[in-house]
């Protein structure tokens, strides 16, 4: 069992079980012994502290349930004023601290709320959206529009050669860490045109041999994650200087600063470093 998401306006008020809250993309937490907690009501009654944080929520979505326990998502109306003993934490260091099932589910909560927030008026006409009652959509009382949630697909791709595997710096990174090549889908665009487009784009080299890997919801603000990994087919690396700053090839033991936390970037250099290297 894990998280199931559910749809169902008449639940859209606070009630026992957690409560995903969030300013922008920062989540209540509570401090527990073992680390950040969701705030969870147990019983009919929340308890004075979860009364003051229910008054700083401004919308509610009721989003399914957690081993069988509700889940609901809220958003705050502001950063400040919060109760003693709960905090705002960026989701994003939360990976490995929260356990796997409830960065499911807070990642869900975040996406959600994000297409809520910007989903409020109809973009044909400009009259406020309603809740569809029997589906997870918006929509236009007046001219009858439909808004369902948006995913936007990315791709992250690990570039082969040999044994080498091809690392950019991208400005936006932190520190001096270096990652995969990775990029928004276009529209009419396949994954694998994607991957051969923005490749050369970014690094100015042609792959082949492109393989799937794996996926993970990236709610920042609404992506998913489609990684891959691919062969060197040709051409010169050279970082295209605007979103890359540095790109090379690299080899065990002579690794960069790699990004940190359960990301899919991780998952496939952690793949790489593991096995591919060590492959006979
Ligand atoms: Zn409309």
């Amino acid at each position: 069992m894990s998280f199931l998401p559910r749809h169902d306006v008449s639940k859209n008020s606070l009630g026992e079980g957690y409560w995903f809250l969030f300013y922008k993309d920062k989540l209540v937490t509570t401090a527990a012994d073992c680390g950040p907690e969701v705030p969870r009501q147990d019983g009919q009654k929340p308890n004075p502290a979860q009364e003051a944080l229910k008054a700083l929520t401004n919308r509610i979505l009721y989003i399914g349930t957690l081993n069988g326990t509700g889940c609901y998502a809220g958003s705050l109306c502001a950063e400040t004023g919060l109760p003693d003993g709960y905090t705002l934490a960026a989701l994003r260091p939360l990976y490995g601290s929260l356990s796997g099932e409830l960065m499911q589910t807070a990642r869900f909560a975040v996406h959600l709320l994000h297409w809520d927030r910007n989903t409020r008026f109809c973009g044909v006409c400009g009259k406020p959206t309603e809740d569809k009652k029997d589906e997870r959509a918006k929509i236009c009382p007046s001219c009858k529009t439909l808004f369902f949630p948006r995913i936007a697909p990315a791709v992250i791709v690990a570039i082969l050669d040999g044994k080498k595997i091809l690392l950019a710096h991208n400005r936006k990174f932190i520190n001096s860490v270096y990652s995969l090549i990775a990029g928004f889908i276009e529209i009419g665009e396949t994954a694998e045109q994607c991957i051969e487009r923005e490749i050369m784009e970014e690094v100015g080299i042609a792959v082949k041999n492109i393989r799937y890997f794996g996926s993970q919801p990236w709610p920042f603000p609404d992506s998913l994650m489609l990684g891959f990994t691919a062969e060197y087919a040709g051409g010169e690396v050279r970082a295209d200087g605007e979103e890359l700053l540095d790109a090379g090839w690299f080899c065990p033991p002579n690794m960069p600063e790699l990004p940190s936390g359960d990301s899919i970037a991780r998952r496939i250099i952690t793949w790489y470093e593991n096995e591919y290297v060590k492959a006979p």
